[in-house]
């Protein structure tokens, strides 16, 4: 019985064998372990595909530490309230909450899962500094209109596109833009199951604003500019040679990894739409979205009956999330909504599939008609 992997990261690593190891080889032969030239020219690199002028990307440790930098560098204060939906990874939230401010949960859509921009308003209060908007499973935020809320309040937005690096949406002058260049400041992470991973932990920072990026490479580096002189308390939060290297290769791979990841999902979406198993829809994408589909996720109206099918078909598959960020231990605390929301409801349907762009989604989709 072959085991289908959730993400298979076995199959790319053997796609792109020859240009890793030759890569890893020559950073371990180099004697550059933290940052140096691998490191400088990724950071180009991510820059140059996001396709905006003046653009800037620092690299560092981990995508949660990006947030943490970001925020640091918009001057989150102690005391000071962020907004971040209630249904995503609890990263953005947990950042602001290491930062001594609080997280104010929005509800979402119950069809794109994304931030829901009618529910930013009511809770924007005179200690509001900013929107954390999440490109959730792949797909952009709807920044226009976040945009508009965004500049009524006097707001910052922060994109959480941990895991959309490459997404695009069209913009208010119908163009296609890219997903980290609709916040203030943006985010994404190189965790190794994100769309693009590397081998460990990695994340990346990216603005078009200079101080800001200035700002964010110094907290990365111990808040210092010129060695042991320190303008700000910092963090130790740097990319690796390696995982520089890594990505780098990864990158030149990923158009055509998109593409391949298009048709999977197209493939799957056709079938469950006609399917007459259990009634799943597919996370809605936007007219005008482009997704990453960093997960392939479905709402399923009943749930344990479709992971019996998955069960007995031996496939596996991930609840993205389990509860909304509001029903967190960590978060009891704080003020909620008494009434349930779309997160909380949302939380009770969602399921991914195994997906990326190495996935047999054809043989998945036989083994599920076999079972019902
Ligand atoms: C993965 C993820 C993060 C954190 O990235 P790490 O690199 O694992 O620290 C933050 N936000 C979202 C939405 C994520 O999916």
């Amino acid at each position: 019985m072959v085991v289908i992997p959730f993400i298979d990261l076995k199959s790319q690593r053997i796609a792109y064998k020859e240009e890793l190891q030759k890569a890893e080889q020559q950073v371990l032969d180099s004697g550059i372990y933290i940052g140096g030239p691998q490191v400088e020219a990724l950071e180009e690199e991510l820059a140059l595909s996001c396709d905006k002028q003046d653009f800037f990307a620092v690299t560092c440790g981990s995508g949660t530490d990006a947030l943490t930098i970001s925020l640091s560098a918009l001057n989150l204060q102690p005391g000071d309230q962020v907004i971040v939906p209630d249904f995503t990874f609890i990263a953005p939230a947990e950042c602001v909450a290491q930062l001594g401010a609080t997280p104010i949960f929005a509800d979402i859509n119950p069809n794109t899962l994304l931030i829901d921009p009618s529910e930013i308003a009511k809770r924007v209060t005179p200690k509001t500094k900013g929107i954390i908007a999440v490109d959730l499973f792949g797909e952009c935020a709807p920044y226009q209109e976040l945009r508009k809320v965004a500049q009524q309040y006097g707001l910052w937005i922060l994109e959480d596109s941990a895991q959309a690096f490459g997404a695009t949406q069209k913009n208010s002058q119908e163009k296609k833009q890219y997903a980290c260049t609709f916040g203030d400041m943006a985010i994404t992470s190189f965790y190794p199951t994100k769309p693009l991973g590397c081998y460990g932990d990695g994340g990346a920072i990216f603005t078009s604003n200079p101080h800001l990026a200035q700002k964010a490479r110094e907290l990365a580096n111990h808040g210092s500019r010129s060695r042991y002189l320190h303008q700000s308390v910092g963090f130790n939060s740097r990319l690796d040679a390696l995982q520089a290297a890594v990505l780098r290769i990864k990158l030149r791979h990923l158009e055509e990894e998109f593409s391949m990841r298009y048709k999977k999902a197209k493939i799957y979406d056709d079938f469950f739409m006609n399917w007459k198993g259990v009634k799943v829809t597919p996370q809605h994408i936007i007219d005008g979205n482009v997704s990453t589909y960093a997960q392939y996720t479905l709402l399923a109206e009943n749930r344990e009956r479709f992971i019996q099918i998955l069960t007995k078909a031996e496939i596996p598959y991930c609840i993205h999330y389990p509860m909304p960020l509001h029903k967190q231990p960590c978060f009891a605390h704080l003020t909620h909504p008494t009434q349930e929301n779309n997160s909380q409801q949302i939380s009770q349907k969602v399921i991914s599939l195994p997906f990326c762009a190495f996935t047999d989604v054809q043989s998945i989709i036989e083994k599920i008609n076999s079972i019902a």
